[in-house]
């Protein structure tokens, strides 16, 4: 309870804007779904849109396969009962998921841009960085329709794998940088709009213009910039949810990408069925780009702009009730990854690096912590007493606060007022007589 409540004051914090619109004159507003009125209730519910209504992103409105069900009883309602869990994994949801995938030593986080309301884009990037092998690039980002909770389902189960300590998540954490972008659309999250951003504008289909929303330029800015690092992108996820209750992927024809691409896609999507017999539909179950290639999707940009460097797949998975086995999704998709880049168990260092059973820190939060807030250091209850050094440091190194200096023993707790300090990224660092510790903290207004 404690923690819930800490969470929603952090929110209140971060968003008064936000609030304030939501008690006003958006409350009502639905932007691509029937409205929500109690005169409609003694009706059949209507379907949603979902990606096969409309095409998804990387789909186009001709290419669907022919006797598709347009109503498929998978498809939900939003006044259905218990529409708010099924609209489930908002913004809080995923603060509480973040607090604590940052306790993991190869976790980092930061905001790479801001919604059209103000809300953070977050982002994170896995990698075990005491590995010295020569590294791959992996992009995946979700819940561009915020209708579509199961996508954050699919990325939330894809970090808790990597973060397990599995084989699989250690080889991935070795071999590769797993950059995860897990809400592009807060706001239609937050606001319950089924496909749109505030502006009303479906994000997926916003890629081609030269000035997108801010959503999608924010995150076609940060790709660029990968593009040009040493480490480019080698494969690009999508994640959405469809009407079928199937995983499939959003096959591109030859005829509007190159014969070569879609060996590579094939590929890649043989990998991930190998992963998961009988759990998704083979690569040309949804076929697009058949009548050339579109402009206005994120893998249309990653085509256009990086051709087969970048293996860019949008991949769906299902919303039926009776099925939902998003953590068996993640770990075929995961192992995908593995296998098409060939990564071999052979060497793995990632379990060689500090666990975090081993960490100095029982707990560092808020973690995103707020300007008008305070940073909340615990130390593991079990550790003996030993000398210590506690300090916060910005990006380049340079000490900005020291939150102790002393001998220190398990269970105690420091706290630092952080009002003086810039929004940004930081790390605290923490020096014993046997080990130096650091752990990320990212400071909001
Ligand atoms: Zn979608």
């Amino acid at each position: 309870m404690l923690r819930i409540s800490r969470i929603s004051i952090l929110l209140v914090l971060l968003f008064p804007v936000v609030i304030h619109a939501q008690n006003g004159e958006h409350e009502t507003q639905s932007r691509d779904a029937p409205p929500i009125s109690p005169a409609h209730d003694t009706e059949a519910p209507p379907i949603v849109p979902r990606d096969t209504a409309f095409g998804t992103g990387s789909g186009e409105e001709g290419a669907r396969t022919p006797g598709r069900r347009e109503d498929d009883p998978c498809g939900f309602s939003l006044r259905k009962p218990g529409d708010i869990l099924l609209w489930g994994y908002g913004h809080d949801a995923l603060i509480v998921d973040m607090q604590s995938w940052i306790l993991h030593t190869m976790t980092s986080i930061d905001v790479i841009g801001n919604s059209v309301q103000g809300r953070p884009l977050y982002h994170m990037v896995f990698t075990n960085p005491a590995s010295r092998i020569q590294k791959k690039r992996i992009w995946i980002h979700a819940r561009t329709h915020p209708i579509e909770s199961e996508s954050s389902q699919v990325a939330r189960a894809m970090i808790n794998e990597l973060l397990s300590g599995s084989e699989l998540g250690n080889l991935l954490l070795d071999h590769a940088i797993v950059h995860v972008l897990p809400m592009l659309n807060p706001d239609g999250v937050e606001l319950r709009y089924p496909r749109t951003n505030f502006n009303g504008v479906d994000l997926e289909s916003n890629w081609g213009t030269a000035l997108p929303e801010p959503e999608v330029l924010a995150l076609r800015e940060h790709l660029n910039m990968l593009m040009k690092s040493d480490t480019p992108i080698d494969i690009a996820l999508n994640l959405h949810s469809a009407y079928d209750c199937k995983r499939f992927f959003i096959y591109h024809a030859a005829e509007g990408s190159s014969v070569l691409f879609t060996q590579l896609q094939q590929r890649f999507i043989g990998f991930v069925r190998d992963r998961f017999p009988g759990g998704i539909e083979p690569y040309d179950y949804f076929v697009s780009w058949t009548t050339g290639t579109p402009d206005r999707y994120p893998e249309s940009w990653f085509w256009r702009n990086y051709r087969e460097e970048v293996m860019a797949l949008t991949y769906e998975d299902m919303n039926c009730a009776a099925a939902g086995d998003f953590e068996r999704s993640a770990r075929a998709l995961l192992g995908g990854v593995a296998d098409y880049l060939g990564f071999t168990g052979v060497l793995s260092t990632a379990s060689l690096a500090t666990p975090v059973e081993e960490s100095l820190f029982a707990a560092v939060f808020p973690n995103p912590v707020s300007r008008d807030g305070r940073l909340t250091v615990r130390l593991r209850a079990d550790l003996t007493a030993r000398p210590l050094r506690i300090s916060l440091h910005d990006r380049l190194g340079r000490e900005v606060a020291l939150l102790y200096e002393g001998v220190a023993a398990g269970g105690h707790t420091f706290v630092q007022p952080v009002s003086n300090l810039a929004t940004g990224n930081y790390y605290l660092r923490a020096v014993t007589d046997r080990t130096t510790q650091t752990r990320p903290v990212l400071l909001l207004h």
